[in-house]
């Protein structure tokens, strides 16, 4: 166990509804949904934030985009969703390691900026 439950949760020690893994990241269903389909997407490293990413985590960033979409289309949400990194505390950044919001449904998400 370390002292952050992403870390924890992306090396199982920690249960979690998985949606996907690959080398570098893990994905699972979110606690709390706030849409249909609510899933986040981590990196297997420790990044706190976006804040915090450097040059070598360009693969690990290009990773959780990249397969955003397939996710999404695998849990219903084929034909568009939200993405949303939220980052710091002024970003509304609850647990500090680096995740991807994957928002969708049925219904478009309106014209909001927020993950609401
Ligand atoms: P954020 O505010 O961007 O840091 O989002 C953190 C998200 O993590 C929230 O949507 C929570 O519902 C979700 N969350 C926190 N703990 C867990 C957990 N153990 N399993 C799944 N999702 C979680
Ligand atoms: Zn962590």
């Amino acid at each position: 166990m370390t002292n952050c439950i992403f870390c924890d949760i992306a090396k199982g020690e920690i249960p979690s509804q998985k949606a996907y893994e690959d080398d570098l990241v893990y994905a699972f269903h979110d606690i709390r949904p706030l849409r249909p389909t609510h899933i986040l997407v981590i990196s297997k490293k420790h990044i706190a934030s976006l804040a915090e990413v450097s040059a070598e985590d360009e693969a690990i960033l290009g990773r959780i985009l990249s397969i955003s979409h397939k996710l999404a289309a695998d849990h219903g949400s084929a034909e568009g969703f939200r993405a949303i990194i939220n980052t710091g505390r002024i970003g509304g950044q609850e647990v500090p390691h680096l995740h991807l919001h994957i928002l969708g449904g049925s219904e478009p998400v309106g014209a909001m900026v927020s993950k609401n």
